[in-house]
C-alpha cells in the first residue's frame, strides 16, 4: 500500500518495484492500481460528507472520468455493484449500517478500476448476519474484474471458501503456503496445524483434533531465537539436536511447490494426520 515501506525484500507491481516508494510519491496509475478495504468501515468514512460524494471524490483522486456528469453516472454505477440503493449517495454516513458502509469502502476501492485490492480482516468489525453478504460480494467483484484479493484473515473457514492460495505468517514470517488443498490438508506447519484445530465446526458428522498452544505468542520486536514458532511447537522434540532452539528453518518445498519453513524431515512431515475428519457412518 506504501503506507509504509519494506525494510528489505521486493515488491513488484507488474513490472515496477514499489517496495520502497511511499504512497505520497506513487503516481495516479500506481496508487489507484493497488486499493484497501479496511477492517473498521467505522472509522473509514468521512462523516460529514455523503455517500455519493465520497466515491466521486475518489473517483477524482483517481482521475477517472471526463466530466462531473460522467463521474456522477459511475459514482451510480459503483451503487449499483456494491448492491447499494442508487438513492444511498444522499445519505449521511451515520444513517447507514456497518455491512453498508463496508459496501460504500468497497466501492471506493474500486473506483479506480484497482487491480490489486488488500481487503484487511474486512467483515471482522461487522455483524455476523452480513458477513457472509459482505464477503460474497467481494468474491463476486473480485471475479467479474479479475482483481487480485489478498485477503488477510484470523478466519480460516473464510479463507478456505474463497482463496486459491494460502499464506500463513507468524510472527512475521512466512511459514507455509501453497494451493488451498495443500494449505488445509497434511502435512501441515505446524502453527497451521494448531489453527485448523481451532475453527468452529458445527457439523456433527466432522471431527477435529484439539491443539491446544501453550504460552503467549512473543513480541515480534524481540523474536525467540531459532525458529520464531519455538516456544509454542508440539513437534519440537521430534527435530534432533536442538535445531529448532538455534537455527531459523529452511523453506521446504514438497510435492506441487508446497512451501513449508521448519526443519521436520519429510519422514516426520508425512506422518502428520488430518485435523479435520468427517466421522465414520
Ligand atoms: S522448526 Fe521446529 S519448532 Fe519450528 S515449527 Fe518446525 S518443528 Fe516446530
Amino acid at each position: 500500500m506504501g503506507l509504509e515501506t519494506a525494510t528489505s525484500g521486493s515488491i513488484m507491481l507488474f513490472d515496477e518495484n514499489v517496495q520502497s516508494t511511499p504512497i505520497q510519491k506513487r503516481n495516479v496509475d500506481t496508487v489507484s492500481s493497488v486499493q484497501m478495504v479496511f477492517q473498521n468501515p467505522f472509522d473509514t468514512l468521512n462523516p460529514s460528507m455523503n455517500v455519493g460524494r465520497q466515491i466521486i471524490r475518489a473517483l477524482e483522486i483517481f482521475k477517472q472520468g471526463k466530466s462531473d456528469e460522467d463521474r456522477h453516472a459511475r459514482m451510480l454505477e459503483l451503487l449499483d455493484l456494491v448492491k447499494l440503493p442508487r438513492a444511498f449517495a444522499e445519505r449521511m454516513p451515520r444513517q447507514l449500517s456497518g455491512g453498508q458502509k463496508q459496501r460504500v469502502g468497497i466501492a471506493r476501492a474500486f473506483a479506480g478500476g484497482a487491480k490489486v485490492v488488500v481487503a484487511d480482516e474486512p467483515v471482522s468489525a461487522l455483524d455476523v448476519s452480513v458477513q457472509a453478504a459482505v464477503t460474497d460480494l467481494l468474491m463476486d467483484i473480485q471475479r467479474e474484474n479479475k482483481t487480485t484479493l489478498l485477503f488477510i484473515s484470523h478466519d480460516l473457514s473464510i479463507v478456505r471458501y474463497l482463496s486459491d492460495r494460502v499464506m500463513v505468517m507468524y510472527l512475521g514470517h512466512v511459514v507455509e503456503m501453497g494451493t488451498t488443498d495443500q494449505v488445509f490438508q497434511p502435512p501441515y506447519h505446524p502453527y497451521t496445524e494448531a489453527l485448523l484445530s481451532a475453527v468452529p465446526i458445527a457439523d456433527t458428522k466432522v471431527t477435529r483434533k484439539r491443539i491446544v498452544l501453550d504460552g503467549d505468542i512473543p513480541s515480534a520486536m524481540n523474536p525467540p531465537p531459532g525458529c520464531p514458532f519455538q516456544t509454542r511447537c508440539r513437534w519440537k522434540s521430534q527435530v534432533p539436536g536442538g535445531l529448532c532452539d538455534r537455527e531459523m528453518p529452511p523453506v521446504q518445498v514438497l510435492e506441487g511447490g508446497h512451501q513449508i519453513k521448519c526443519h521436520l524431515s519429510a519422514e516426520v512431515l508425512a506422518t502428520m494426520e488430518p485435523v479435520i475428519k468427517m466421522a465414520a457412518e
